[in-house]
């Protein structure tokens, strides 16, 4: 019935890092339902393309990296209108065997310890992305700068106001 193409699902990701391949697809944004709820209704066309590279380090690490992209329409919290947004997700993740290595030590406290994925030889690549797109979703949505509002309100927040200098303060003080 849909003339979209369906979602590519079932992908081992072992045999993505081991080869170092990267695999590309397209799927309809309206299969995103987890994304998609309390969101306006989106134009029928609207697609997610998506990427997952694999690759294994010198130690065998194994990784991915995965890209992805949407349009999404949203509604301006401040205006009030209906504006386009560009999602993007571009994230690297570590590939673990089990559910140990995922909760091993050190996860949560270290920043530069990065974000590790279990890994499967049918992992549902469809659901990452989408759990992905919704990460990078924007907690309020808003223009950056909102076309209708009155453009001395706009000149306003957009001005570096400029003050003394805290030295020249200091300088003049000392002159006394
Ligand atoms: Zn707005």
């Amino acid at each position: 019935m849909s003339p979209l193409p369906k979602a590519v699902s079932q992908v081992d990701v072992w045999q993505l890092a081991r080869k170092g391949e990267t695999l590309q697809g397209v799927f309809a944004l309206s299969g995103c339902a987890r994304l998609l709820e309390g969101m306006l209704a989106q134009p029928v066309d609207r697609v997610v393309e998506w990427s997952l590279a694999g690759q294994t380090g010198s130690l065998g690490q194994q990784w991915l990296t995965l890209q992805a992209h949407a349009q999404v329409t949203l509604q301006c919290q401040r205006c009030l209108s209906q504006f386009d947004l560009q999602l993007r997700v571009d994230t690297r993740v570590q590939l673990v065997s089990n559910e140990e290595e995922l909760e091993a030590d050190g996860a949560d406290e270290d920043p530069d310890t990065p974000d590790r994925l279990l890994g499967s030889t049918h992992f549902d690549v469809h659901a990452l992305v989408e759990d992905e797109l919704i990460l990078a979703l924007p907690y309020v949505p808003k223009h950056e700068v909102c076309p209708s509002l009155p453009k001395a309100l706009v000149e306003a927040h957009g001005t570096d106001t400029r003050r003394a200098s805290p030295f020249a303060v200091l300088a003049d003080l000392k002159k006394d």
